[in-house]
């Protein structure tokens, strides 16, 4: 029996995917999420009892990588096979020397789509739906933005913004003190936006706009803030929506440019983050094209490590 994990070790957040044994396991990605505690893996445990019939995902802060050694320590056997991937692999393997002969380097990009494929074929095959995905645009919303066009074996990185859910810990920290990612996806959905930005509404007011005046016309860009002044939750749903806005606006605009309309989104930010999700799904609906966030993006880059190490 040999176990597979992959680790995706990126700029915020250090993300694990494991199985121990895959040759006999119908890897069931939508249904069989479960975490460590789930699985009997609390952090006390000195070793891996039972095997493990579906995957397991864990992360860790990437700032508190030695969290994430102790924690692969002793949880993973040694003779894993580890895929290692992201930015931050090279410094998180060289701190676990004892699983070098098993580990392997795979490219982020690779692991990435590799992951993504997957997710959302497991995904369409537990809707019953036709798991052929056709071409689509892969949008990898971590620390930074990238993207991908991807059909099925091939695999292009198209480029990527340096604004993403970095950018939304980041300026909502400078604007109003609150770093807390999950603080700030808390106060987001109670947040107003036009105490912060610009609406073609108000640039118009009081004629009627030609579009809908609702639409951002200028981020942050209010002149006089209203004069129960400015909340912490005005400011994160800004800051919110100015990455929905941006995020949304580039990968459908490139995904024309690659002949499809259908936009898929990954990465931490999503993760419990409602308004996010929710406005770029509004967003990439309102340009015409289709979205999909799937649950299990954030590991996207760990599943794919974990079967691209067993190739
Ligand atoms: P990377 O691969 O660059 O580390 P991720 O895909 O893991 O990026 O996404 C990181 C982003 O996810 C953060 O910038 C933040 O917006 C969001 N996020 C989600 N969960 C957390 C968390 N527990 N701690 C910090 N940021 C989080
Ligand atoms: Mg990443």
């Amino acid at each position: 029996m040999t176990g597979y994990a992959g680790i995706d070790a990126g700029g915020t957040l250090i993300k694990i995917a494991y199985i121990s044994d895959m040759e006999d396991v119908d890897l069931a990605y939508t249904e069989g999420e479960s975490s460590a505690e789930e699985q009997g893996l609390s952090s006390g445990d000195s070793s891996v009892q039972a095997p493990i019939q579906v995957p397991f995902f864990v992360k860790f802060p990437t700032d508190r990588m030695k969290e994430a050694v102790a924690w692969v320590r002793e949880h993973l056997p040694m003779k894993t096979r580890i895929g290692f991937t992201g930015g931050q692999a090279e410094r998180l393997r060289g701190l676990l020397p004892e699983y070098a002969a098993s580990a392997v380097d795979v490219p982020e990009f690779e692991a990435t789509a590799e992951g993504a494929v997957r997710i959302l074929k497991a995904e369409a095959e537990a809707e019953n739906a036709n798991a052929a995905l056709g071409r689509f645009m892969l949008v990898n919303v971590g620390t930074g933005t990238s993207l991908h066009a991807i059909e099925e074996g091939e695999r292009l990185r198209l480029g990527g913004i340096g604004l993403g859910g970095g950018t939304i810990v980041g300026l909502t920290g400078l604007l109003c003190g609150v770093r807390d990612y999950g603080e700030i996806a808390r106060l987001a959905p109670l947040g107003n936006r036009e105490a912060v930005d610009l609406t073609v509404g108000q640039i118009y007011a009081p004629a009627v706009p030609p579009i809908a005046g609702d639409l951002t016309a200028a981020n942050f860009a209010r002149p006089v803030p209203p004069a129960t002044g400015v909340k912490p939750q005005d400011y994160a749903a800004a800051v919110i929506g100015m990455v929905a806005e941006i995020v949304v606006t580039v990968g459908v605009q490139a995904a024309g440019l690659q002949q499809t309309n259908q936009v898929v989104y990954i990465g931490s930010s999503y993760e419990d983050n409602a308004l996010l999700q929710e406005l770029t799904l509004r967003f990439t609906e309102m340009l015409g094209a289709t979205a999909k966030i799937p649950k299990q993006g954030p590991y996207s880059g760990a599943i794919g490590a974990l079967h691209l190490a067993k190739r």
